[in-house]
């Protein structure tokens, strides 16, 4: 790790926005700060790293004993290792406040937006600053990506209004279009075995004593999705030991069908299911109109398991 310079990081196994956020507020803070990444980048990301030249952030192995800024997440569980004896001295992020704690005040910026680029863009205006176009290809991507191009329902109309100007400072013709290609370019599912992509996109998550994994991956391939279910179905129960959860979960989320087939495993992960959700077909857990994990899931299966 570099000396003497600030780290910003997003969650491990990072996502979009947790690379891009990293990397637009570095740019803002300037000198003496850098992108930190708690994990290897994933295809989305990749892909609007290369469109925009934008470098990886520094992957950082462990954080004990520095200073640390913290975007896109603010739990322990999710955070880069080592922590626990960091000095976290800001978070901005987007998510339920998940129990981190530290010994003195520090700046922390949580909304309930879409996406932590949509803070971040907030904080450029408050500084009087706009993002150079490369950084601003990057913000608006993470937007398009934590909010799926728009059709979450944790997106607002400040994320939308926010993407959209970011995407003119960026050059990005047509938002719709460009978010396309970002996630075709994101879904490499065929060439991936099942456990790189239940760990794609994987949290864990605590409900009284119970532990629960949950896994997403979203595509705008129907057939794709129904593909790949009977072998992450076969997969998690035949490796379900391996995770050290007691009960797993799988998001197989349709992005142009806006909904989401929900597969599970682990004793009682049934009758979690069942008591939190109402499915729309007769045979599997389809749940139309779910596409947030964060808002219509994780809530609902905490409540169940209480
Ligand atoms: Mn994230
Ligand atoms: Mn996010």
């Amino acid at each position: 790790m570099s000396d003497n310079v600030i780290f910003i990081t997003g969650h491990k196994n990072p996502d979009t926005d947790s690379i891009c956020s990293a990397i637009g507020y570095a740019a803002l803070k300037g000198e003496g700060y850098a992108a930190g990444r708690a994990g290897e980048l994933n295809p989305e990301t990749q892909f609007v790293l290369e469109r925009f030249g934008l470098a990886a952030p520094e992957l950082l192995r462990n954080v004990a004993g520095s200073e640390i800024i913290l975007v896109d997440h603010n739990e322990a569980g999710q955070a880069v290792d080592g922590i626990a004896d960091a000095k976290i001295i800001e978070i901005l992020d987007h998510h339920k406040i998940g129990g981190l704690q530290t010994a003195e005040p520090i700046l922390f910026c949580n909304l309930p937006v879409g996406c932590t680029a949509t803070i971040l863009t907030l904080f450029y205006h408050q500084n009087g600053k706009k993002p150079e176009p490369a950084v601003a290809g990057a913000l608006c991507s993470a937007i398009l990506s934590d909010t799926l191009a728009f059709r979450s329902p944790t997106c607002t109309e400040l994320d939308k209004e926010t993407a959209t100007k970011l995407a003119a400072i960026a050059g990005i013709v047509d938002v719709e279009a460009y978010a396309k290609e970002m996630f075709m370019a994101g879904s490499e599912l065929g060439n991936k075995t099942e456990k790189e992509i239940l760990y794609l996109d994987f949290k864990k998550f605590t409900a009284g004593d119970t532990t629960f994994g949950v896994g997403q991956v979203s595509s705008m391939s129907g057939e794709e999705l129904q593909a790949l279910k009977p072998r992450m179905e076969a997969y998690m129960k035949d490796s379900f030991s391996e995770h050290g959860a007691d009960m797993l979960f799988f998001m197989l989320t349709d992005i142009m069908d806006e909904s989401t087939d929900l597969i599970y495993c682990g004793e009682g992960a049934e009758a979690a299911v069942n008591a939190a959700f109402t499915s729309d077909a007769p045979d599997r857990i389809y749940l139309k109109g779910v596409m947030s994990r964060k808002k219509q899931i994780v809530p609902q299966l905490t409540e169940a398991l209480k």
